[in-house]
């Protein structure tokens, strides 16, 4: 049962301004990205309401006390049986209707692939305006300014949502997750959505499962490696490194279009935009493609044979010589530093 129920007129929120936030759900929990969208959409509205697409209101309900946990009052689980599994034109027409029966003062959602995606299709059905990769939003009377990357991330753009419903998503890592006291209870209201069949064009065809470890988007350290690792052989010593130090394995674009890493591992605009503590790239030249996916790193130690490649330049630290020779030097001498106290431990 629903602690809430409306149909395609109902109104959710009086005359409150109301920030819907359009939730990603790892599992039960709610993704970091999503707690980020809301610490962002509480500056925005006196009220945050959360969006859970799914094929009937479980998740929803899941993932409600996480989610009044940060602030949410109410929960919408958009429902209809092709969102079962996604597809970007069902779940993007699913929060069109939601927004023209809501009337919400704006929707943030995570700047993360599928975010993006869902927004811009219910931006199209809408015909709203959408600001993506936003790194700052602000309420500025009736409008929103928000600060957005542009060109993968090299250039800031500073622009104005003046439409009655803005739309906007959040830059992985713009901003850090603010504690708040949150609320005890959200409420989740169920809004059947009615979806023509054919929006059901683009489906799942196959899942890759995550290996096992540490994530790329959350590992505080990432080895990467590029066309100078030379093989799928050859990052066997970066995954040894990588193993060491608690992190993951991540690469360049050469990397997976030589088919030597899935494209899961791809740092860069058109892959995974990280911000570890440290980042080893190993025989990457640094494009500026692959940079603005890693520039957020605290730290970056480019291994590269060549003293003037870009990311040489950029590094806080490098080391100029054969990745190979380089990364098994360094594997060999963490193994010999940790050897006394495993020996201790065994005897
Ligand atoms: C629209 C678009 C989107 C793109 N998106 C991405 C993206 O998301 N991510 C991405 O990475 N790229 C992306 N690219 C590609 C990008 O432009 C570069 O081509 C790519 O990043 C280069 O990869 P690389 O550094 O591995 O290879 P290279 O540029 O060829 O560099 C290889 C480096 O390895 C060094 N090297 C060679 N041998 C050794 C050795 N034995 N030991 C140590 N160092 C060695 C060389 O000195 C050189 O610096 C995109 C391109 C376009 C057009």
């Amino acid at each position: 049962m629903s602690d809430a129920t409306h149909g395609s007129n109902g109104q959710s929120g009086a005359s409150q301004t109301v920030c819907l936030v359009l939730v990603e759900a790892d599992g039960d929990a709610v993704c970091e990205a999503t707690r980020q969208a809301l610490t962002v959409a509480r500056e925005l509205a006196g009220t945050v309401e959360a969006v859970v697409l799914a094929a009937d209101e479980e998740l929803a309900r899941r993932l409600a006390p996480a989610l009044a946990a940060e602030g949410v009052a109410r929960v919408h689980a958009v429902t209809d049986p092709l969102l079962a599994e996604y597809g970007p034109e069902a779940f993007g027409a699913a929060l069109a209707q939601l927004i023209r029966s809501v009337e919400p003062t704006g929707v943030v959602a995570p700047g993360t692939a599928r975010g993006n995606e869902i927004m811009a299709h219910a931006a199209a059905v809408t015909e709203l305006s959408l600001a993506t990769g936003c790194v700052a939003i602000a309420v500025d009377g009736d409008a929103w300014s928000v600060t957005r990357q542009r060109w993968g991330g090299v250039l800031w753009e500073d622009a104005t949502l003046a439409a009655s419903v803005k739309l906007a998503t959040l830059a992985p890592h713009a901003v850090a997750v603010q504690p708040t006291p949150g609320l005890e209870h959200a409420t989740v209201s169920t809004f059947a959505c009615d979806l023509d069949p054919t929006l059901a064009r683009t489906q799942v065809a196959q899942r890759t499962p995550l290996g096992a470890g540490v994530t790329l988007s959350t590992a505080p350290v990432v080895v990467s490696g590029g066309r100078g690792v030379g093989s799928a052989e050859g990052f066997a010593v970066l995954e040894e490194l990588a193993e060491r130090l608690g992190g993951a394995v991540g690469c360049s674009r050469v990397a997976t279009n030589n088919g030597w890493r899935p494209h899961a591992d791809q740092v860069g605009q058109t892959g995974t935009r990280i911000a570890p503590n440290l980042y080893i790239a190993c025989g990457i030249s640094g494009a500026t493609q692959h940079w603005v996916g890693c520039k957020d790193a605290q730290r970056i130690l480019a291994i590269n044979t060549d003293p003037e490649a870009s990311l040489v330049q950029r590094a806080d630290y490098a080391v100029i010589g054969d990745v190979q020779t380089v990364l098994r030097a360094v594997v060999d001498e963490l193994d010999r530093a940790r050897q006394p106290a495993d020996a201790g431990a065994g005897g």
